[in-house]
């Protein structure tokens, strides 16, 4: 303790030293005291002014704060800024793709009010001293010295309770405002202020009155340091309110003293009371009115030593706020009516009259403002770490927490990149895949059905052709009654063109379309199998219940038999098979019949004749005029022109070689023969004929139309099966469309997610880089070595 003890003496020693060198000043700490010591004291008044005026700004330990404010403003300006950034970038994210949920969306935008919140309080942040003490020890005194003018009213603590608050403003007027008002009251004077604040019963115990002061006229307020001078501890009952209300924020507590007593006990209870409230308070004590023990120097030191001793036990034992070593630098004996004066003085130019203030000023003065640069440097450290640590915390969890959450985005991002490139990958293969088996499906179908088409023309043609060979037994088949008469016989050939028509057609029906029914299907089935496999599952179940539910496929033969057979002549007249005309037909028959087959064929079609409506009596010789041959045109005509001369020619010859006798029988034979084919030439022996002539006729005509007719059926096939195909082919296009669409959108999302990671990456490194930015701030301005 004694260590500590000549800390004061060796102190001012050392400033005598540094001021003058020549002194030996003694314990008083007052240069040697008496008249002599006016020039060595004028110069350190000097000097010691030169040192309060703080010309560099920059060197005060205030700029800590004033500096560390504004770069952790700056900080947070940028973390605002990035968390604008950042929440749009979701909301972007969230409308578009999914990938941040509502909720975390939500919780995400909270950051806003989080980051506004604390700029707002940043920018609000001051450093707060607070002078506590009993009335009248000085508080107002010690705050006017060191504003440097007399703001607040002195002597007047036991007519007021409030606290008053010197903050710095920027306009060049000062006023206040109380609490719970926002009106602004002029301040004219000290003296008004300090009538108002005498006659304002409002201002009950612990109320807050604000003195707004120009900062242009005080550096302590240009440099963000807030005064709060309080009511006397002594006068106050609610001291637990006062911690409450005005303490918790401050950042240095100065006990202001009176150095002709010793500490109270309401003094020292009130600082138990903030030091187990607030952990480790930074309290310096302030033994004012130490201009009053100059009158006794001789009880100067042992007075000192005593105040130290009492005060630093307080400090170190009692609240164990401070180190051994570090206390010393915690008490100062001071005068702060000496120190106000002072800085008036300055302040007005008037020249330094050091013969105006008792012995030992000089040293009085030095300790005052050695105690404010000892507060300076400690409200300023304080305040930062007690203002600004716990937001750069704050921030670096909001940037971290920002970053993760991002880099977190960013790697969904980039997985559900890497799924969605799988996604068209596999869609490009089965797209690829798709085409070509629908090109190989394609040429096989194509061959398919032209198999088939082929195999149906070559089924309908043989069918058709037997059909045509047992066309005798449809037509015999035939029973309606028949009647030679031309009416009867019209109707009677209608009848049965209908009958061969649908006997044809149900004929081939059964021979052929089972079989044929059955490949068609087959082929449909096997063509729609193919089909459906190129689609999709989903698509393809759509596909089958969309597929038109059809009709089995039946073909139509389309054998028109009364335009086919409508040129069928008969020819039912009674010819005798012995007769001339017969025997030259049987004759010339052979090569007649050929020629007029010949010609048979190249008249298809030929104009329609009808059956005559009134029956012939002239002969008939079995033919119609135009079939005639050229040789049995000949031949009946020259037995027409010369019969009889021929006739009697012959049967005189024959009379001449075979006698009478066998021509009469003969002739009477040749009768008979007649007369038996004469008589039985009935209705049943003309239908024969009939339907001999029908069969002969229609057969020839129904070979015409053999190729015509298995064309067409093939034909239908061919379309009934491209049909299907087509119908098949247009599904899997539209699959390969719809597949082709699905490349296209997820290449589009693919690119979306490449942005999206990007970004994301660009604010998760942005986070880093303001976490790393509060990591320096917090090297520079927060940590211990500081
Ligand atoms: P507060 O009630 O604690 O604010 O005390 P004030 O600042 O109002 O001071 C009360 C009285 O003490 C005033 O008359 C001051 O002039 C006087 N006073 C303050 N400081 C000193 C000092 O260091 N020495 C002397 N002699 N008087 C002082």
């Amino acid at each position: 303790m004694s260590s500590v003890l000549n800390r004061s003496t060796s102190m001012m020693n050392g400033g005598e030293m540094y001021f003058g060198g020549t002194a030996a000043v003694g314990g008083s700490g007052d240069g040697g005291g008496g008249g002599g010591g006016m020039t060595l004291r004028e110069s350190l008044v000097g000097v010691i002014g030169a040192r309060h005026l703080r010309e560099s700004p920059t060197s005060s330990p205030l700029q800590i704060f004033v500096r560390a404010k504004k770069k952790i403003n700056d900080i947070y300006q940028e973390i605002e800024e990035y968390v604008v950034e950042t929440t749009l970038f979701l909301e972007g994210v969230h409308n578009d793709k999914g990938l941040i949920g509502e909720k975390d969306l939500q919780d995400f935008k909270s950051y806003s009010a989080r980051v506004a919140g604390i700029k707002e309080v940043l920018a609000r942040d001051h450093m707060k001293v607070a002078f506590f003490g009993r009335t009248s020890n000085g508080k107002s005194t010690v705050i006017n010295a060191m504003m440097g003018d007399k703001i607040l009213p002195s002597g007047i603590g036991h007519t007021t309770n409030c606290f008053l608050q010197v903050e710095g403003v920027d306009g060049n007027e000062p006023y206040f405002t109380t609490e719970g008002s926002t009106e602004k009251q002029n301040i004219k004077g000290i003296g008004q202020l300090a009538h108002a604040l005498c006659n304002n019963r409002l201002l009950g115990d612990s109320t807050l009155v604000r003195i707004h002061w120009p900062k242009s006229r005080c550096p302590l307020l240009r440099d963000d340091v807030v005064l709060v001078d309080s009511p006397g501890i002594d006068v106050s009952v609610s001291l637990d309110d006062w911690i409450d209300k005005h303490c918790l924020d401050a950042d240095v507590f100065v006990l202001v003293a009176n150095s002709e007593s010793t500490l109270m006990n309401t003094e020292k209870n009130f600082f138990h009371k903030v030091s187990e409230k607030l952990s480790k308070p930074n309290i310096f004590i302030l033994q004012n009115r130490w201009d009053m023990a100059a009158s006794e120097p001789e009880f100067l030191n042992e007075v000192q030593k005593q105040h130290l001793e009492r005060t630093l036990s307080f400090l170190v034992d009692e609240l164990k706020v401070v180190q051994g070593p570090q206390a010393e630098q915690r008490v100062f004996f001071v005068s702060a009516k000496e120190a106000l004066q002072q800085r008036l003085n300055e302040a007005k130019g008037r020249p330094n009259n050091t013969s105006e203030f008792p012995e030992g000023f000089t040293s009085r003065y030095f300790e005052f403002q050695d105690f404010e640069r000892k507060f300076e440097e400690c409200i300023s450290k304080t305040a930062v770490i007690t203002k600004f640590e716990q937001h750069t915390q704050r921030g670096k969890t909001i940037a971290g927490e920002i970053g993760q959450n991002v880099g977190k985005l960013m790697e969904k991002a980039w997985q559900e990149r890497e799924q969605k490139m799988q996604e068209r990958q596999a869609l490009w293969s089965r797209l690829d895949h798709t085409e070509k088996e629908l090109h190989d499906v394609t040429t096989q179908m194509k061959e398919k059905i032209c198999s088939i088409v082929e195999d149906v023309e070559r089924r309908v043609s043989n069918a058709l052709n037997e059909e045509i060979r047992r066309l005798s037994v449809l037509v015999d088949e035939f029973n309606e009654p028949f009647h030679p008469d031309p009416l009867v016989l019209n109707v009677y050939k209608k009848t049965l063109h209908a009958h061969v028509e649908s006997g044809l057609g149900s004929n081939l029906r059964a021979r052929l379309s089972s079989a044929l029914a059955l490949n068609i299907e087959s082929s449909q089935a096997e063509m729609t199998n193919r089909m459906l496999a190129l689609l999709g599952n989903e698509r393809r179940e759509l596909a089958s219940t969309m597929l038109p539910r059809r009709e089995p496929f039946e073909i139509l033969y389309r054998l028109n038999c009364e335009n086919l057979c409508a040129d069928f002549q008969e020819d039912i007249e009674f010819k005798f098979s012995l007769g001339l005309v017969s025997l030259v037909q049987r004759v010339l028959g052979k090569a007649s019949s050929r020629i007029v087959n010949h010609r048979h064929k190249e008249n298809i079609p030929r104009s329609v004749p009808m059956t005559p409506l009134t029956p012939s009596n002239e002969p008939q010789f079995g033919l119609p005029q135009d079939d005639w041959s050229i040789i049995s045109r000949f031949a009946v005509a020259s037995i027409g022109s010369q019969g009889t001369m021929g006739l009697a020619l012959a049967l005189g010859l024959m009379f001449k070689t075979v006698g009478w006798r066998l021509i009469v029988l003969t002739g009477g034979v040749y009768g008979v023969l007649y007369a038996y084919e004469r008589l039985t030439w009935t209705n049943k022996a003309k239908e024969r004929v009939f339907k001999k002539q029908y069969v002969d006729h229609a057969t020839r005509k129904l070979r015409l139309i053999v190729d015509l007719t298995s064309h067409n059926c093939s034909h239908q096939v061919q379309q009934e099966l491209s049909g299907t195909f087509a119908r098949l082919c247009r599904l899997v296009d539209e699959s390969t469309s719809e597949m082709q669409r699905d490349v296209r959108s997820l290449e589009r999302e693919v690119q979306q997610l490449e942005d999206t990671t990007s970004t994301a990456k660009k604010l998760r490194n942005k986070a880093h880089y303001l976490v790393n930015e509060l990591d320096i701030f917090q090297q520079t301005y927060l940590s211990s070595d500081e």
